[in-house]
């Protein structure tokens, strides 16, 4: 019974832990998606992510489908 008890509460303890680890992994992710840099195209004036743009002739970024 003593046993039972005791396997019952480190259970707990390591679901609460696991449980903990990944509200911080969330959180620790959400500002790395905010930073994503947005820029604007030279060509048609949309917003998009700094990585899905390439630079033009006169080094201004443009969508990478120009
Ligand atoms: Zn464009």
């Amino acid at each position: 019974m003593g046993l039972t008890r005791v396997l019952l509460i480190a259970l707990v303890v390591w679901l609460a832990l696991v449980f903990i680890r990944r509200q911080l992994g969330q959180m620790r992710r959400r500002p790395e998606q905010a930073q994503a840099r947005l820029v604007r195209c030279a060509r048609c004036g949309i917003y998009l992510p700094e990585s899905e743009t390439k630079p033009d002739a006169n080094q201004a970024r443009i969508c990478a489908h120009h």
